[in-house]
């Protein structure tokens, strides 16, 4: 990463305080200036050219410099640069994109919910969830139920929704009525020998005690993103979703899926959902909408919940949630074209193809590693867990921060991946080729042996 500070460098570290990074760090090395992209690649200020193996932050599926998206938000800037949807106002693109969206989603949905984040969407289904049960005259039926490892944003209640202790301990969180039971993590959590389907059960079972425990009538709904992103890129093990539907049904919690990340292709289905065969009450999504061109988040209410809040609109009134870029008609036309994208560049297809061709070449290249302990992942969606120890899964020591070295090393050879912990992750542009997929491979396996030898 950056050794010598460019100007540009210099003048960011000492005016930009920065998002999920470390003080010592970036005093030590500096920001990592990107100045330009094109397709799956983005370029540094000194002009090297890197692979973005992450898609931004996982979110520009469609690749860099599509003209379509920004021709339509240099189109809607010039026509209409903002118009707010508060007080019965709207712009005509706003809900052409709402109804593209409805007619994308994986279950009949009613209506489609604005913002401009992951974490704003999520903070409105916590609302949409605490006024469906007032409204049901249920007031006693309000906490929330998340996973440990989950990630589900960064405000104050949706960073207690994630399961991350390191994101909670400095600001003295979790705060709200949250619960968290166990990551359905197969490879760290589940007792040796025990097959997957059986640690789902498991799994099922301690999220029943649980809800009998607290009480299934004070439990309002269950946060879950398909496959788990920056919690360790963690995927469901087997009959994971199955095994909990039913206890979710039989206790009347609704079901909240988290495909911020998900959403959109990512894992060879339109819908998270859709790769293992759940129906969600309530979808969050937001990142690919846009394809990270335009900040915006969309969230998805069934007819269950939309029809109490239509039933109970004497007794809302106004319904006093939103915010000044909900439905912001820059992002809504910036969506359609994205929408449009997806669809005309087969992007879905194109991801069930790539995904499991890079996740085999992953494991051809990597799979007998004695530093690999686990490859796993869903469609373009893939994370490679570190291990000191194979055969133990023993972790390398904390400070010897091997997944931010190889991290680095990959960077060096031009290509960007992501570290949680010692797991790398990747989750590329979706039109990704399948050379592009070997030369990821390629690199990152050599950034690999780079720093634990091969
Ligand atoms: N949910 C999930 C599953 C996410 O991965 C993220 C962000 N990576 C969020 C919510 C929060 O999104 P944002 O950073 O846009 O607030």
């Amino acid at each position: 990463m950056a050794t010598q500070r460019s100007e540009p460098a210099l003048r960011d570290e000492r005016s930009q305080l920065h998002p999920f990074t470390s003080i010592n760090d970036m005093k030590a090395e500096g920001p990592m200036m990107i100045e330009s992209g094109s397709g799956v690649r983005v370029r540094d200020l000194a002009g090297k050219e890197y692979l973005d193996g992450m898609a931004g932050l996982w979110c520009v599926n469609l690749g860099y410099g599509r003209k379509e998206i920004t021709d339509a938000i240099a189109q809607q800037s010039e026509r209409l640069s903002f118009f707010h949807t508060f007080n019965n106002m709207s712009v005509d693109v706003v809900g052409e994109c709402a109804e593209a969206l409805l007619q994308r989603a994986p279950v009949p949905m009613s209506r489609v919910f604005f913002g401009t984040s992951g974490s704003d969407a999520n903070e409105t289904q916590l609302k949409l969830i605490w006024v469906y049960n007032n409204l049901r005259g249920k007031p006693e039926k309000k906490k929330i139920i998340a996973r440990w490892n989950a990630y589900h944003g960064s405000s104050v209640a949706t960073a207690s929704l994630t399961g991350l202790p390191g994101m909670h301990k400095l600001f003295d969180l979790p705060k709200g009525p949250i619960i968290h039971v166990s990551a359905p993590y197969y490879y760290r959590n589940a007792p040796e020998g025990m097959s997957e389907r059986d640690f789902s059960r498991q799994l099922a079972k301690e999220l029943e005690e649980t809800i009998e425990r607290e009480g299934g009538d004070t439990i309002a709904a269950f946060f879950a993103e398909t496959v788990m992103g920056a919690g360790g890129l963690i995927p469901p093990p087997e009959g994971y979703f199955d095994e909990i539907m039913p206890i979710l049904k039989k206790h009347d919690i609704l079901l909240v899926a988290d495909e911020v990340v998900s959403g959109y292709g990512r894992l060879g289905t339109y819908w998270g959902c859709q790769s293992y065969g759940y129906e969600p009450d309530l979808i969050t999504s937001a990142k690919g909408v846009t394809s990270g061109y335009f900040p915006m988040s969309a969230v998805f209410i069934s007819p269950k919940v939309w029809d109490v809040l239509e039933a109970g609109a004497d007794q809302i009134g106004v319904f006093g949630h939103g915010y000044t870029y909900s439905g912001h008609p820059v992002g809504a036309a910036a969506a359609l074209a994205a929408l449009k994208l997806i669809d005309e560049l087969e992007v879905v297809k194109n991801v069930a193809d790539v995904g499991p061709y890079m996740m085999q070449a992953l494991k051809d290249r990597l799979g007998q590693h004695p530093h690999v302990g686990d490859i796993r992942g869903k469609g373009l969606m893939l994370g490679i867990e570190l291990v000191q120890d194979r055969g133990k899964k023993e972790t390398f020591p904390m400070q010897n921060r091997t997944g931010r070295q190889v991290l680095k090393a990959a960077a060096e050879r031009g290509l960007i991946t992501r570290a949680l912990g010692d797991t790398l992750v990747f989750a590329p542009p979706l039109v990704l080729s399948r050379g592009e997929a070997d030369e990821i491979v390629d690199k990152f396996a050599l950034a690999v042996e780079d720093v634990v030898g091969s």
